[in-house]
């Protein structure tokens, strides 16, 4: 089995496939503003399976594009959203990132948890605005210095797997630099990264082990994952996820 293959096979039945929570989905909704407009429309970018879209779905009235680019996590979104009785507000949508295939200025609010870094938060939110309508909202979150100075060797971690991370000014800058105007800003906490993200798939790292025979493959990935949770619990006042909660400004 190839790498992504066992990732999927890793993050698929996890609650969250990156750190994130349903109270923090909620308070970034608040921040928003969108709470009590009709007939919303919202894109949901690297859904997953859906964590963030399922909440939109159910506080929002709008309807939901969840978009991935791999179809595993989207059947999986599907078939919780049928049994919530939530499939005729999200539709699933197997796409590129970097290549999506809507009109401009055809989404009331952007929202990826956890996702934009794929693309880069810049390259991001410069891809996603012409999406938005005027004032349109974009909410996302993403991996963020929370001082200013950091221990060496965390920083060599993170900057290796993610050459982006930054302080939240910095970030903020940017957005602002592309045409935002940042409405809202809070830091995850701990607990939506531990026991929403890596305490539950640290559980799974044994079946996953077993059920790749301890394939050098497998046991290389789940090394890698124990050893970011283990830098995370030793580490966690120096790094977290960051949403953002930005609106698009005039041209
Ligand atoms: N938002 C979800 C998932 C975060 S993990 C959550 O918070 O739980 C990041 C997601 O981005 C994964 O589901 C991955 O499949 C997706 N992804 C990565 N690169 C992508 C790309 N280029 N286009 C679309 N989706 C992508």
């Amino acid at each position: 089995m190839d790498e992504l293959s066992l990732l999927v096979d890793l993050h698929r039945d996890g609650p969250r496939q990156g750190p994130g929570g349903d109270d923090e989905t909620r308070l970034a909704i608040t921040l928003s503003g969108l709470s009590g407009r009709t007939g919303l429309k919202i894109a949901d970018i690297g859904c997953g399976t859906g964590a963030a879209a399922l909440v939109l779905a159910k506080e929002l009235d709008a309807s939901v594009i969840a978009v991935d680019f791999l179809p595993d996590f989207l059947h999986h979104l599907g078939s919780v959203a049928a049994r919530e009785h939530l499939d005729g507000r999200i539709e699933t949508l197997a796409a590129s990132m970097e290549s999506l295939p809507f009109e401009e200025q055809s989404f009331d609010a952007i929202w990826s948890e956890g996702a934009i870094y794929n693309i880069g938060f810049a390259n991001g939110i410069r891809a996603w605005r012409r999406f938005l309508k005027p004032g349109g909202i974009l909410a996302v979150s993403e991996l963020t210095w929370l001082t200013q100075d950091r221990p060496a060797a965390l920083q060599q971690y993170w900057l290796r797997a993610y050459d982006e991370v930054d302080t939240a000014s910095a970030k903020m800058a940017i957005l602002e630099r592309h045409g935002f105007a940042p409405v809202g800003y809070f830091a995850l906490p701990e607990r939506c990264w531990l026991d929403n993200y890596y305490r539950p798939m640290r559980a799974r790292l044994a079946p996953f082990l077993e059920r790749h025979g301890h394939s050098e493959a497998a046991t290389a990935i789940a090394a890698a994952q124990e050893h970011e949770i283990t830098l995370y619990e030793q580490h966690s006042a120096f790094i977290g996820y960051g949403y953002y909660v930005a609106r698009k400004t005039a041209d």
